[in-house]
């Protein structure tokens, strides 16, 4: 694996809600912090380009139970919940993609609804270097249309949690990214090409 100019990391959904005592928490999702803030730490010092997605949603959601969906009510723009997680070391140059944003419509990819492929583009990123929280949903999805969109997948699988405890489920949405041409490699081998970057 060789990182260059044009990779970027790509952290979904790093908020409080998809946390331990969350509205929609992730099992074990802080067992991944550290790692995830090593991996900004990297990419941030090496100069790349960093993208940090949040769900961003109304306060009367069409995914909320209220309102008919199949989730608690979770990330409201503005509320506590939809803050990125304390323990997150977030440098400032990453860009904040916001998604879910519409009333009437879900998004668990970070590509739906949002300029974030056109923003890649101009800035020549061709491969994108993807972790977070949880990966049946926002990571797979948002993992298929980087594919779609042409770009270059890695996924960070060690520094990634899934929604359901469920072994099976979440192998399943691996296999799913893996089939339509993601690759995947561990957060201490991405650490090796951050070492090994010369820009
Ligand atoms: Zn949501």
């Amino acid at each position: 694996m060789k990182l260059t100019q044009a990779s970027a990391l790509v952290l979904v959904d790093f908020q409080r809600d998809f946390l331990a005592g969350g509205a929609r928490a992730v099992p074990r999702g802080e067992d991944v912090v550290m790692r995830t803030n090593a991996l900004l730490e990297g990419f941030s010092s090496a100069g790349l380009t960093l993208v940090a997605t949040r769900d961003w949603h109304p306060a009367k959601h069409a995914s909320f139970q209220s309102e008919g969906g199949e989730w608690p009510r979770h990330c409201v723009q503005g509320s506590d919940g939809a803050e990125f997680a304390v323990e997150l070391v977030l440098p400032s140059s990453a860009w904040v993609i916001s998604k879910g944003t519409a009333a009437d419509s879900d998004a668990h990819s970070a590509f739906d609804g949002t300029d974030l492929a056109e923003r890649l583009r101009e800035a020549g990123i061709e491969a994108l270097y993807v972790c977070g929280l949880g990966t049946e949903f926002g990571i797979r999805e948002t993992v298929l249309e980087a594919l779609e969109e042409d770009f270059e997948v890695v996924l960070v699988a060690d520094a990634c949690r899934s929604f359901s405890s469920q072994a099976a489920r979440s192998a399943g949405a691996v296999e799913d990214m893996m089939r339509a041409g993601a690759r995947i490699a561990s957060s201490g081998a991405v650490a090796n090409a951050l070492a090994a970057f010369t820009g």
